[in-house]
């Protein structure tokens, strides 16, 4: 615990020298960081004074097996005092990154059998479509180029993919997207978990834009199983499918954008695995170290790497820290824990819970509606008129006066726009935890 005259230098360092992500920079150099995170353990993450906070988001959809876990922090120590980093360029190898790409193949789903290692979710995406594109370069067909992405997708902030991003902030900040390389079809935005059905009119709206641009000038279509910051999302029966037919009809790669939905979040280790459809190419990120390390991958089919592997010359592509021999050993140990710990029963059960605890809150709370759930991957949107489906005016803050109010509470959520809350907290949960988030959101 630090004294406050303490916090409140570090509260003035941070306003003026620190430029926060995805922040109010005047609000944040007004008021200084809400929290100073020093410490954590499970679900709980401590704010420098000491006071503990339910880590209702696992921060940023990523801190799968919860705070403070020492197996992960010795594996790290353990890889760093025999290499801490190696480089991957040339082929040069390391043990971590050979072991945990050969565990990612037998772990995913179908024939994908190959990494390409990244250091985040941005990356991860604008690697897949950069190989999404030259492997058609080397099938003979260079015309096909664009890529297909859906309303509401959030696929990270590098150029090309806060251009596959389709919310709105994001994908004109700076006016930095790419023109002409993205095209937007319409997602669905229906939840099953409400028992919405597949509409047609969605896989339709990709239909058209394959046939608007021309099947030869599409390289792939990428898709989150479950759109996270663009609302929880949870697409009926049918609809992964169908656009897995859609993509096989005409050529085109299936991009699957896993970075918040791998790794257990949905209750499967993959999200597709839900719809059991398989993809070409496989984004993963976040929750592959449960962020105690900065690594992400793109996962290929056989058929990808094959060709991959035909070219000759240089493939000129590749971080720095691709293969990072650290973030591979923290990643390892990270999925030995999610399989021997049993995580995911662990999610589908409180997945359960957490149903019971939204339709609690629904029931009890006029304005709570669309509550929706998969796995630990939970929302519910605030009207101002459920029957009529009436959204409260933008200047009410909805959603972000819930989230100040719970985090008054040492509840931490986040607003996802105006009017819809999320709830994802560490798998590593249990039933009375689970209940307490609830109690705070009900209060
Ligand atoms: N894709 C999805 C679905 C995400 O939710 C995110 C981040 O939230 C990203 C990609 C970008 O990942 P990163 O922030 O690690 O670059």
């Amino acid at each position: 615990v630090v004294k406050d005259s303490k916090i409140q230098e570090l509260i003035e360092l941070d306003k003026k020298h620190y430029i926060h992500p995805t922040t109010d920079p005047k609000l944040l150099a007004e008021e200084g960081p809400p929290i100073i995170f020093a410490g954590g353990e499970g679900i709980y993450a401590d704010h420098v004074n000491g006071d503990r906070y339910i880590d209702g988001m696992s921060m940023l959809w990523n801190v799968n097996l919860g705070h403070g876990v020492a197996e992960l922090a010795d594996a790290a120590r353990e890889q760093m005092m025999k290499i801490a980093y190696a480089s991957s360029f040339k082929g040069f190898s390391n043990e971590p990154a050979i072991e945990l790409a050969k565990k990612i193949a037998d772990m995913t789903p179908g024939d994908l059998e190959a990494v390409f290692y990244t250091s985040g979710g941005s990356e991860s995406n604008d690697t897949a479509f950069k190989l999404a594109r030259f492997y058609w370069e080397i099938k003979g067909k260079p015309s096909k180029k664009k890529i297909i992405a859906v309303s509401n997708a959030y696929h990270g902030v590098t150029i090309g993919a806060q251009t596959a991003t389709a919310l709105q902030a994001f994908h004109e900040f700076s006016g930095s997207n790419i023109p002409g390389l993205f095209v937007h079809a319409t997602a669905h935005l229906l939840n099953a978990e409400q028992g919405d059905k597949n509409d047609p009119q969605y896989e339709e709206s990709i239909r058209a834009a394959i046939e608007r641009e021309g099947a030869d000038n599409i390289a792939a279509i990428i898709i989150e199983p479950v759109q996270g910051a663009g609302g929880v999302n949870i697409p009926p029966e049918g609809y992964l499918q169908a656009v897995r037919k859609l993509a096989d009809e005409h050529d085109i790669l299936f991009i699957a954008d896993e970075v918040i939905c791998g790794f257990g979040r949905t209750g499967t280790m993959f999200g597709v695995e839900n719809w059991n459809v398989v993809p070409d190419l496989m984004s993963i990120a976040k929750g592959i170290t449960s962020g105690y390390s900065q690594l992400g991958a793109v996962v290929m089919n056989k058929e990808f790497r094959d060709t991959l592997v035909s070219f000759e010359g240089v493939l000129a592509h590749g971080f720095t820290y691709s293969g990072h021999p650290t973030a591979c050993a923290v990643a390892l140990k990270n999925i030995e824990m999610l399989e021997r710990d049993n995580v995911l029963d662990n999610v589908k059960a409180m997945e359960k819970v957490m149903r019971d605890g939204l339709a609690y809150l629904k029931e009890k709370h006029d304005i709570v509606t669309n509550t929706r759930v998969i796995g630990l991957l939970a929302a519910f949107d605030l009207r101002e008129d459920r029957e009529n489906d009436k959204t409260f005016a933008p200047e009410v803050k909805a959603a972000p006066t819930i989230v100040d109010e719970c985090f008054d509470r040492k509840l931490i959520l986040r607003p996802l726009g105006m009017d819809r809350i999320a709830i994802a907290p560490p798998l590593i949960i249990n039933k009375e935890e689970v209940e307490k988030i609830i109690a705070i959101i009900d209060e």
